[in-house]
């Protein structure tokens, strides 16, 4: 009560000065300062070493703080009008950093992980980003590792007190990476540190947060909490994670209506080439019909020795297609770098955009493509049947033309710290799953019914990552449940979708960005569409032109409905 008396008065003495201009960049600049300063670790990952030397606790002075750090800047937020900004960047900017501090509320005061996921106390990254930086000498290093290490025992003193009812799932990520953690401390970071007792120290809580993690693995039933949100928990979450115009339910419902579309499409297709590449009679059930096709096609593709050169030649082609369907200008002076992905970075296979942090102005964008040579060849077979001679080309659309780093290039223009790292993840993947869609409606692929297969299941992994997000967690869906989905409708490999079962249970929402992002792009261009005067490339660059702000905001000024 006592916060919104202040903030209704300063409310008052704002609007009779609603002349006076904000002047955004200095109130950004400080908000980030602070925040910073608020939460250290995310500083250190985002490449700030300001606050390198401090570790805190997760105690409940530190939540209190938290709450009392999201009321002040919502005071000071709140107060200010909108349209006395200077454009639709700040505009945006505003209404992230208002978002940032309403999820630090939701977090802190009614998700509270902080209880039941022991995962969320992984000190790995505290001090790998430390070690990593660019602009830290080795003294300076030594001293930050130092001061951080003397924090250890009071950090897993914390998090051993807050830990409530974890989920099993969660509960047992933590035991296994918690030991690779102290491997991890023990042995790398430990060369660091001049001072043999704080070691000790550290290691003895550590071991202690161990043997405290064993011991409740070891209760009944009872002692835990399901790992599914649940209807509401999930829909908050939702509004505060996407920010999107539309609910987790409509979301949902438009998920489901878009896997009926697909399969419909991909029936046709399927049928349209079994002649063409299949010798036994049509199968009787549609979606064995459409998935032996796949299995058929899914021979064409490179090989293992070819696979980063396939992709650099792609390249070109994607960008001579976007020019000549003028879907979007390209800036000539940024060419896309195409790389073998570097050692230190090498886990997972595939091909991902990797842009330098915010605060590494001098850092390059890069697509690294894994090479395929620690592979087997059985490992190297069911990857490129997975990235074919089809899916390649999406996957390229995707990640690099005109999708992630397209959108990049454009961001980058009208650089904010702000969007850099309160970014809104559901636009930029959005971004990247409709620029799959709208190479598709230009004509990508020369209306070859393969691409369009192709397409089709590549865009239904995307649906049913958010049918299966929301089934799991709002209507309480088992694994069999889950995986006769990705397996018999969404065509993928029994692997794939063990792990997608796996993440599903330890993440929410998230796997909602990719098709809530590209949702609402959909809906603003079918709405613009009907006005006339419209251009394809205008909507684009002009959307782009916000950076990575919430699609709804930039629905909203696209509009005109902020000024
Ligand atoms: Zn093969
Ligand atoms: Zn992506």
């Amino acid at each position: 009560m006592k916060n919104l008396y202040f903030g209704l008065i300063l409310l008052a003495v704002f609007s009779c000065n609603k002349h006076e201009k904000t002047d955004m960049k200095t109130l950004s600049d400080e908000f980030i300062q602070s925040w910073w300063h608020q939460f250290p670790t995310q500083a250190s990952s985002a490449g700030f070493h300001n606050y390198d030397s401090l570790l805190p606790a997760y105690s409940s002075e530190l939540r209190n703080s938290d709450r009392e750090f999201a009321a002040h800047w919502l005071e000071r937020l709140q107060a200010i009008e909108p349209k006395d900004l200077a454009n639709d960047a700040e505009r945006s900017d505003l209404a992230l950093m208002k978002e940032a501090l309403n999820s630090l509320l939701f977090y802190t005061d009614t998700l509270k992980a902080w209880e039941w996921d022991p995962s969320m106390y992984n000190l790995a990254g505290a001090f790998a980003d430390i070690v990593n930086a660019k602009n830290l000498d080795s003294i300076q290093k030594r001293n930050f590792i130092t001061a951080r290490m003397k924090a250890v025992p009071d950090y897993y003193t914390t998090a051993a007190r807050n830990i409530n009812k974890p989920t099993r799932e969660h509960l047992q990520l933590a035991i296994d990476q918690h030991a690779g953690v102290m491997d991890y401390l023990f042995s790398d970071i430990a060369t660091w540190v001049n001072e043999p007792s704080l070691l000790e120290s550290a290691e003895k809580a550590m071991k202690r947060y161990a043997s405290f993690l064993t011991s409740i693995s070891q209760k009944p039933d009872s002692n835990y909490r399901d790992f599914r949100l649940g209807k509401s928990l999930y829909a908050s979450k939702f509004k505060h994670d996407i920010q999107a115009a539309l609910s987790a339910d409509e979301i949902y419902e438009k998920a489901v209506q878009r896997k009926a579309e697909l399969h419909a499409e991909m029936f046709n297709l399927s049928k349209q080439l079994w002649p063409l590449y299949m010798k036994s009679p049509l199968p009787q059930d549609s979606l064995q019909l459409i998935s032996e096709v796949i299995q058929e096609l899914s021979k064409k593709h490179t090989k293992p020795e070819n696979f980063l050169a396939t992709i650099q030649q792609q390249i070109p082609e994607l960008e001579k297609f976007v020019v000549e369907k003028d879907l979007l200008t390209l800036d000539p002076n940024k060419p896309l770098k195409v790389r073998k992905t570097p050692a230190y970075m090498d886990g997972v296979a595939g091909a991902s955009i990797s842009a330098p942090g915010p605060y590494d102005e001098k850092g390059e964008t890069f697509y690294n493509v894994s090479t395929l040579e620690t592979y087997s060849a059985e490992q190297a077979e069911s990857y490129l049947r997975e990235y074919n001679d089809y899916v390649l080309q999406i996957l390229n659309i995707h990640e690099a033309i005109p999708g992630h780093y397209a959108q990049l290039v454009y961001a980058n223009k009208s650089p904010s710290l702000i969007k850099s790292v309160f970014g809104n993840g559901a636009m930029i993947e959005g971004w990247a799953v409709y620029s799959e869609r709208a190479m598709m409606d230009a004509g990508y692929g020369n209306g070859q019914p393969e691409m369009k297969l192709f397409y089709s299941k590549w865009h239904l992994r995307t649906v049913c990552n958010t049918i299966l997000d929301y089934s799991i967690h709002c209507l309480n869906w088992n694994k069999d449940q889950a995986l006769d989905l990705l397996v018999r409708q969404a065509f993928q490999q029994e692997a794939e979708a063990q792990g997608k079962w796996k993440r599903a249970t330890l993440s929410q929402v998230q796997l909602c960005s990719y098709f809530a992002g590209y949702s609402e792009i959909m809906a603003l261009k079918q709405e613009l569409e009907s006005k006339p005067g419209f251009n394809l490339k205008a909507f684009h660059e002009k959307l782009l032109s916000f950076g990575s702000a919430p699609v709804k905001e930039i629905a909203a000024m696209m509009k005109g409905e902020n000024n």
